[in-house]
């Protein structure tokens, strides 16, 4: 299909969106839009301008218990859970299509509430959960249970039933991908779902939830709070009746959430948290210039807000002066600019709060010594929103605070190395293990070398490659089991053993 999108027409829907109350703001419960039950609203504010666009129902513990029953409901009357798989495929796949139909609408919806880029939401937030929910709707009558081999006196059967209610606490930095990753295989299962989008980016996760409606989802399988972490969130993580509670977001959230567990009906608990990819350049790799380039656009791409974002960029000493260069001019063309411009490249950072922490980071790389090549400030502040320009730090060692936490920002901290040994020391001195990038042409060691680096996901000679064939999670404080591809049905079913005695 071809579109005749231009920034002016883009521009002018986003208008009317949020002038005529195109713009979602209740809860869903229940197959329904409803207010929060304490009729408290909270601001839904633009970052690209910092302007407010609309009030969204807050919700907290007593909407959580709503939404939980209505979950709960759901899975008993078995309308979903015991649907045939090939009809639960038909339903996911219609709301497929009708994420495809209303693909402009939500990534208006996602650009005004988070400050990504319009074309990236056009081009890759919103074809990507599509695409991930017709993954797992073509899943559905694909899978196949297992006979033990018993011997012939016995009848053995290992097959996976739906845990019940999965509650999804989704971030901010991808909020509708990181909810199709959830939901797909959580619905693909028979689950009901409560899904928490985080307070800075509810409207994409409301609007989805009216969409499943509409491609047949029965009411009461999928509901959605929009509301706080520490209310509605934690509310969430200590319900005595949600059977699995998956996450994505900070490690210090992680792991409340595995108190949270510990403290209520010790829910399974499955987690993604932070990164702090290191992006590993040998000296032997065959295109320096491909390597720089995603150098560059593994940590400026969304602003840097991205769990996977290659922050440390690990370079061998002998190429790391002209290396560094070919960075700066590939960043030079990334600089911040209105998040709704089609041509915009690098957009906002999520809230006020939040651009504050990224520059009392950039602030402490300064103050640990490490030099700033370019960048380093807020900028754009007459457009009113929460821009930093591009950063890139040379001189960076690994013990510095801007190599160890995350910054989830575009903050680039370079560190050089002299050989593998050293390189692999580098990248495993971390608390993170979610990805790691190798840049050689030397096929033994990038084989070697990915098998010593301690990352759920390798990239070798690309960065953030893959597809939904591919689980993605992480190793160490990354977390806990993957998102993505058949695995991900490993958090959304629970094993039962059959053994049926013939004797
Ligand atoms: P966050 O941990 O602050 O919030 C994530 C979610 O948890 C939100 O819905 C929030 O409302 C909720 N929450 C916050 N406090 C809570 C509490 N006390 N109890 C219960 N729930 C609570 O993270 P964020 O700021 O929204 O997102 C940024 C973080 O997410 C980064 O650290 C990033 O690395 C991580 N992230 C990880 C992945 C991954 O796949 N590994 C993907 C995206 C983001």
């Amino acid at each position: 299909m071809t579109h005749s999108r231009t920034t002016a027409s883009l521009k002018a829907r986003a208008e009317e969106m949020t002038q005529s109350g195109g713009i979602p703001g209740k809860l869903f419960i229940d197959g329904k839009s409803v207010d929060a039950a304490s009729g408290k609203l909270f601001d839904c504010i633009n970052p690209g301008t910092g302007q407010v666009i609309a009030q969204i129902a807050e919700g907290d513990a007593e909407d959580v218990n709503r939404a939980v029953s209505a979950a709960r409901r759901a899975f008993e009357k078995g309308q979903w859970s015991n649907m045939a798989p090939k009809d639960r495929k038909k339903v996911l796949i219609r709301l497929a299509d009708l994420m495809e139909k209303h693909a402009e609408e939500l990534a208006i919806l996602e650009t005004l509430d988070v400050g990504k880029p319009i074309g990236d939401s056009l081009a890759v937030d919103v074809p990507s959960s599509a695409n991930c929910m017709r993954w797992y709707g073509e899943a559905c009558d694909k899978i196949y249970d297992e006979v033990a081999p018993s011997g012939p006196n016995a009848f053995g059967t290992i097959t996976r039933e739906a845990i019940g209610v999965v509650a999804a606490v989704v971030p901010w930095n991808f909020p509708l991908l990181m909810a199709c990753w959830k939901l797909g295989p959580a619905l693909a299962a028979g689950n009901s779902v409560v899904l928490k989008p985080a307070e800075q980016s509810p409207l994409t996760a409301l609007r989805i939830a009216e969409l499943a409606m509409e491609a047949g989802l029965p009411e009461g399988v999928l509901n959605v709070v929009s509301g706080f972490g520490p209310t509605a969130g934690q509310a969430l993580g200590m319900h005595m009746d949600v059977d699995c509670l998956v996450f994505t977001g900070s490690g210090e959230v992680g792991k409340l959430f595995l108190q949270y567990s510990g403290k209520s009906n010790m829910k399974r608990v499955w987690l993604e948290c932070g990164g702090k990819t290191p992006n590993v350049v040998f000296d032997d790799c065959h295109d320096l210039k491909k390597a720089a380039e995603h150098a560059a656009i593994g940590i400026f791409y969304n602003q840097g807000e991205v769990c996977t974002a290659a922050s440390r960029l690990i370079v061998q000493d002998t190429i790391k002066d002209q290396f560094v260069e070919e960075v700066l001019k590939v960043a030079e063309t990334m600089q911040p600019g209105d998040p709704m411009d089609l041509d915009t490249t690098m957009g906002a950072l999520v809230e006020e709060k939040h651009m504050e922490r990224v520059l009392s980071y950039i602030q402490a790389g300064k103050d640990e010594g490490a030099t700033v090549r370019c960048g380093g400030e807020r900028v754009l502040l007459n457009q009113g929103g929460y821009y930093v320009a591009p950063t890139v730090f040379d001189g960076v060692k690994n013990s510095m605070r801007i190599a160890q936490e995350e910054i989830f920002g575009p903050v680039l901290s370079t560190i050089t190395f002299k050989d593998a040994e050293e390189a692999v020391a580098i990248a495993n001195d971390s608390i993170f293990g979610l990805a790691a990038c190798l840049w050689t042409g030397d096929v033994n060691k990038a084989i070697k070398l990915s098998r010593r680096i301690r990352a759920g996901n390798m990239w070798v000679n690309c960065w953030d490659g893959g597809d939904m064939t591919m689980p993605f999670g992480g190793f160490k404080q990354s977390g806990n089991g993957r998102d993505k591809s058949l695995h991900a049905l490993d958090k959304y079913t629970e094993i039962k053993a059959t053994w049926i005695d013939l004797t």
